[in-house]
């Protein structure tokens, strides 16, 4: 079968990491007998310096084109000094909306070999974690009504979050198909004691509960999320949460396993075309110096295999090669705390190593 993959390669350290998983990408296709073609895509400031917008038509169009697609990152100093509208950022927003992904899969897992680069208390560190939060990404507060208007007080602005069944339903859906091939066990993270979109969130998860016995569901206010994800992770396996709070609590969730550079995300729609991206951001301090860390793009792209192209045995291959490589204590900078590190090429040509 032949995959046609997008790529987004962007800017900063975008194009280099990108280049990694392609590799990779290369290297399964050869093992185990698929192929994957790849056809760039400009977007971000690479987009602005050829054709001055951040996200050409063109773009659009191929990534609908695509059976998948694989984005670095956008943005750098060069582009700072744009207005909102015509910000590298402002293409990620719109190629999600443009894809309809609605739903935002992050993984946040404790690596037993990078336990050291964890800011958790040791026992807390000691018991690990692998959490997967489900995000809902294109209803919410981020997208309601908003503006300025004179309320009792003068000049004041407003912000307003509503959440239809079908939204709802949709995104727990996702959840619970998630957890369930996991260790089954799910948190629905609201503010239900204030707000009406959580009461409805809540009733409806509840509802769908019941289709998925073999999933264990329960509720947790937004407040004592953000305690419980410092105080006790291990008790997590995937959290589904709307937009807003999902935004907080992911980057949370990252923050405590220590390495921007390891971390991937997949955003999904109603079909299998997906767009996966590390989490951090185009890194223009180290850009073009071959210092890198590739993992979290080469992790994203084995999410590709498994949420679109179902490949499930080709992704766990990417992600034990990667499991591997750390524990034998190859590291690259990021991660090397001042010891002999790899570089971004010599990190992926370890990984493709371990995958043979
Ligand atoms: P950043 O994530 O790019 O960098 C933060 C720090 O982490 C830097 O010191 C960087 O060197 C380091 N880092 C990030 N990824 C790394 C990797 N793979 N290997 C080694 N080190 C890594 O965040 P920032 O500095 O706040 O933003 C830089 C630019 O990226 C800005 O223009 C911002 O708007 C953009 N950005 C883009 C995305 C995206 O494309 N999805 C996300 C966040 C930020």
């Amino acid at each position: 079968m032949n995959y046609k993959i997008g790529l987004l390669r962007g800017d900063g350290i975008g194009p280099e990491i990108v280049d990694s998983a392609v590799r990779v990408l290369e290297k399964i296709g050869e093992k185990y007998g698929h192929s994957f073609s790849f056809t760039p895509y400009l977007i971000g400031g690479a987009a602005i310096d050829q054709c001055g917008e951040p996200l050409p038509k063109e773009t659009v169009e191929g990534c609908l084109a695509s059976d998948s697609v694989l984005l670095g990152a956008v943005g750098g100093p060069k582009w700072d000094g744009l207005s909102g509208d015509k910000r590298p950022e402002k293409a990620l927003l719109g190629i999600r909306a443009a894809m309809g992904l609605f739903t935002n899969l992050r993984p946040a897992k404790l690596y037993p070999a990078l336990k050291a680069d964890c800011p958790l208390r040791e026992d807390i560190v000691a018991q690990g974690f692998d959490i997967v939060i489900v995000r809902e990404l294109t209803g919410g507060i981020y997208f309601g009504d908003r503006g300025y208007r004179t309320g009792k007080y003068g000049e004041e602005a407003f912000d307003t979050e509503a959440y239809s069944r079908m939204e709802i339903e949709r995104i727990a859906k996702v959840a619970f198909e998630t957890a369930r091939k996991r260790n089954k066990k799910l948190t629905s993270i609201d503010k239900a004691n204030v707000l009406e979109t959580s009461r409805l969130w809540r009733k409806i998860v509840h509802e769908m509960a019941a289709d998925y016995p073999d999933v264990s569901c329960s509720d947790m206010l937004v407040d004592n999320a953000a305690m419980q994800l410092v105080r006790n992770p291990a008790q997590f396996d995937v959290i589904v949460t709307s937009n807003m709070f999902g935004d907080i609590l992911s980057d949370e969730a990252s923050q405590i396993t220590g390495s921007i550079g390891m971390l991937p995300s997949a955003s999904l729609g109603d079909n299998t075309c997906g767009l996966y991206e590390p989490i951090h951001g185009s890194a223009p301090d180290i850009a073009g110096q071959n210092k890198a860390n590739p993992i979290a793009t080469i992790l994203s792209a084995a999410m590709m295999l498994l949420y679109s192209f179902n490949l499930a045995k080709e992704s766990q291959a990417i992600v034990d090669a990667v499991d591997r490589v750390l524990n034998d204590g190859y590291r690259t900078a990021d991660l090397a705390h001042g010891k002999p590190s790899l570089s971004t090429v010599e990190m992926t040509d370890k990984i493709i190593e371990y995958l043979d």
